[in-house]
């Protein structure tokens, strides 16, 4: 077994401390990865708290935005030598057989994908990258150009791929009005993304204090979703919405928003399930639609491009023991746009 040192939830709720645990020897398919930063998504807050009622695994060491340098490789690993540049997501394994894995959705394994974190492989609990290193297989890995900044990239790993999928899938383009809803993590992403592919991009943002940031981030018009003139203007008016707010909220007032036959896609997975005015559906014979990250080989097209167009993320880069104050700022949507911890700041127990 592999030594491995982190930052681990003892309980749900509970601060995040120093925390020792082991990870498997590397397989002739795995390759270790010594973490140099990892981001930090409202969905390792979720999980940290147990809200999603499925149970979290504890002690629990949350992270899916995972970078590093590749430290070792299995004797049938392809993709990656020593000293490489790799990534990890939000998943390490899944079936490889059904359907979904097939057809390179391993994300929608029918088995279950096997999670970075906050699940088992094999029986055995996976540990996420709030720590020191990561063993797993290379078809899980992620190539990561070097022209990338490396910190910056973390974030490509969940809030990158989880808002390109999406936006590739409804065909985001020029001559399209978009709505992105929330400013965070994955709303500055998904701002980024849907700028660069040529839509005209409206940010939707609760904080009156983001309007200025968002306009430099590509939006080219910025609606405070709380003031009800706001959003009147732009009745009926978007071709696609992609809802990233992680707590509940108002569905009715954005899915009057959409025109015609338009979709609106959730990718925030907030602890309450939302009401669903029927009226804002069927007045406009509009969609309503979700989207869960995306697969490996669609990821490591999402980091190509972000390679070739120079999209990073907007990060606050932090040291491992200021992990439980950005949970509390993450909490009052504080946030300019991603935490990425610095894991040379991790002490070695
Ligand atoms: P985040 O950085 O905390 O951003 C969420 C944003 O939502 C906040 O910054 C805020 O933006 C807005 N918001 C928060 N509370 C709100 C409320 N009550 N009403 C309206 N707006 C509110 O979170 P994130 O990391 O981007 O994650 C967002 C959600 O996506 C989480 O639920 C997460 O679990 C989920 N997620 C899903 C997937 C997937 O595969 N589908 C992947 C990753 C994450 P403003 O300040 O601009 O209003
Ligand atoms: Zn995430």
């Amino acid at each position: 077994m592999i030594q491995s040192w982190g930052y681990a939830a003892p309980q749900a709720k509970e601060p995040l401390a120093p925390f020792s645990f082991q990870r498997r020897d590397p397989g002739p398919h795995d390759i270790v990865i010594e973490i140099q930063y990892c981001g930090v998504c409202h969905s390792d807050l979720h999980q940290v708290r147990d809200e999603w009622g499925g149970g979290s695994i504890f002690p629990m060491v949350p992270g899916h935005e995972i970078v590093g340098t590749v430290i070792k490789t299995g004797s049938a690993v392809k993709k990656f030598k020593d000293g490489d540049r790799a990534g990890v997501g939000c998943m390490v394994n899944s079936c490889g057989h059904c359907v979904n894995c097939e057809a390179g959705e391993e994300q929608f394994c029918q088995k279950g994908a096997i999670w970075t974190y906050n699940a088992r492989d094999n029986g055995e609990q996976t540990f996420g990258g709030y720590s020191n290193n990561m063993v797993v297989q290379e078809s899980f890995a992620l190539n990561i150009s070097p022209k990338l900044d490396l910190a910056a990239a973390a974030p490509l790993l969940c809030a990158g791929i989880t808002t390109y999928s999406p936006l590739r899938h409804w065909k985001i383009g020029p001559g399209m009005k978009v709505g992105v809803v929330g400013l965070g993590g994955l709303g500055h992403m998904a701002l980024k993304l849907a700028h660069s592919f040529g839509a005209h991009v409206v940010q939707f943002t609760t904080s009156k204090n983001k309007e200025a940031d968002a306009l430099r981030l590509g939006a080219d018009e910025v609606v405070l979703s709380n003031d009800r003139e706001q959003m009147k203007k732009h009745r009926n008016s978007f071709d696609f919405i992609l809802d990233t707010v992680s707590a509940k909220h108002d569905l009715g007032a954005l899915l009057n928003l959409i025109k015609l036959n338009g979709t609106m896609t959730l990718v925030g997975l907030p602890d309450q399930p939302a009401e669903l005015p029927a009226r804002g559906l069927i007045g406009g014979r509009r969609r309503l639609s979700g989207s869960s990250i995306g697969g490996i080989r669609e990821t490591q097209e999402m980091l190509d491009y972000c390679a070739e167009h120079s999209i990073v993320s907007d990060i606050e880069l932090i040291p491992i023991a200021k992990i439980n104050e950005a949970y509390v700022r993450m909490l009052k949507s504080d946030v300019k746009y991603r935490f990425v911890i610095d894991l040379a700041t991790l002490p070695k127990p």
